[in-house]
């Protein structure tokens, strides 16, 4: 990898995207680099939001205000700037980027701006189904289930206590699982029959959570029934519309009612950069094992809006992996502006993967041992605490971390 040449002015590093991948490329480099250099981080919104906690915050049962960590509150502002902005474009012969703010130079570039749902193309998706890709987004879906399930008692449409969840992976069977764990409470509050609100999980593949073992997986979907949600396998969404979705299951279609409908069937890169000059594959720039773009050299891409394959094995996109990829870049950019240059390639180390099933339940894998119950929904909260740890210390896990006996609402 090739060394910083010196010169006269300290270097632009600029990152955009405060996710998981570029605020610990932001946090490494400002706890390690001791050579000089101006580092500038851009996001969209002036806080990072744990993505992994967003089904929560869709279903009110954590606050948002506990998965919102302001950048100037965490950052080291004497050696990081945070300036609040869309990136809009790219203009990589120039090295420049383009946000509504205007224009923004740089000597090295990371690009760590994630994931966008992906419709396939599929009819009514854009109208008709939420996303969980915001906090805003998130919040938004609560407002509304609770407002469906507080206004029944005046509509009596059942229809709107009909939540319908498109995708059978990580993303659609928590927010399935922590919405059923809060329909008896729900129901209570509104007076509702127990039996009236209903939750379908709709999958493409033969069984949930094809990631893990058949035997985590069938579990996973034991736990989801025992909460009332109703799980379709083998059954391919065709359309998207204001009253429900259209499955095609086993040569046949069906209409399944329903006024709520989460898409969580698929992510694909941001899509600044499927409009840039950039080779993309669904919004993803392949990088080599430095993680850099192989058009230009200066340019690191992390996270989700990376396209990672070892050994020909290309990566799911995780927190896990966006964090890991930060670390490495921002330890590389150390390297080189210190006059030295990175010879190890990036190696994502896997060490597991845990998914939720309401806040005290859970399935997974750590360290290739597959895990349940209260021990996997244990571990999963100290995922959380530990990401926390490493941006902001024990203040932050105390002020905003996950534990057993708090559900944050
Ligand atoms: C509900 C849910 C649950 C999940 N659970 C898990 C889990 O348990 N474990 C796990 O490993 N992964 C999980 N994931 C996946 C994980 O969240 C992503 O892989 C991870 O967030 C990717 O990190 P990132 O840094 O690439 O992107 P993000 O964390 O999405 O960060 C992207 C950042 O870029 C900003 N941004 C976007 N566009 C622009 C723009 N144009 N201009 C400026 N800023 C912009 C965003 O505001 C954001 O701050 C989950 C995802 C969801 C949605």
């Amino acid at each position: 990898m090739g060394e910083h040449k010196t010169s006269m002015k300290a270097p632009k590093i600029l990152i955009l995207g405060g996710g998981y991948g570029g605020l610990r490329a932001a946090i490494t480099l400002q706890e390690r680099l001791k050579a000089q250099a101006e580092i500038t981080l851009i996001s969209k919104h002036d806080y990072h939001y744990q993505t992994t906690l967003l089904h929560k915050v869709a279903i009110g049962t954590l606050s948002a205000r506990k998965a919102r960590i302001y950048f100037r509150k965490i950052l080291d502002l004497d050696k990081v700037r945070f300036i609040k902005d869309k990136i809009l474009s790219f203009d990589p012969e120039n090295k420049r980027v383009f946000g509504n703010g205007g224009a923004y130079e740089y000597d090295y570039l990371i690009i760590a701006l994630g994931f966008k749902p992906d419709d396939f193309g599929i009819k009514g998706v854009a109208e008709h189904a939420h996303k969980l890709s915001s906090l805003n987004a998130a919040l938004k879906l609560d407002k509304l289930i609770e407002y469906r399930f507080k206004e029944y008692c005046h509509t009596k449409n059942d229809d709107d206590l009909s939540v319908i969840v498109c995708g059978t992976g990580f993303t659609g069977i928590e927010f399935a699982a922590e919405l059923g764990s809060r329909l008896d409470e729900l129901c209570l509050i509104g007076g509702i029959p127990r039996e009236v609100p209903k939750v379908t999980c709709i999958g493409r593949s033969e069984r949930i959570l094809p990631m893990f073992s058949k035997k985590a997986s069938a579990l996973a979907k034991k736990k989801l029934e025992a909460f009332g949600v109703d799980v379709i396998c083998d059954g391919e969404v065709i359309e998207c519309k204001e009253n429900g979705v259209v499955i095609k299951q086993n040569g046949e279609e069906r209409h399944i009612k329903g006024n709520t409908i989460l898409w969580s069937a698929g992510v694909k890169g941001n899509d600044s950069l499927e409009k840039s000059s950039f080779e993309t594959t669904k919004g993803r720039i392949k990088v080599d094992e430095y993680l850099r773009c192989p058009q230009y050299k200066n340019i690191y891409v992390v996270g989700d809006c990376a396209l990672y394959a070892s050994r020909d094995a290309i990566h799911a996109p995780t927190a896990q992996l966006a964090a890991q990829m930060g670390d490495y870049v921002g330890k590389s950019l150390i390297k080189i502006l210190n006059g030295t240059t990175q010879k190890k390639p990036f190696k994502f180390q896997h060490r597991g993967t845990v998914c939720s099933i309401g806040h005290t339940d859970g399935v997974g894998i750590i360290y290739k041992k597959s895990i349940g119950g209260e021990f996997a929904a244990f571990l999963k909260n100290f995922i959380e605490n530990k990401w926390l740890y490493g941006i902001g210390g024990a203040k932050l896990v105390f002020k905003n971390g996950q534990f057993r006996y708090r559900t944050s609402n």
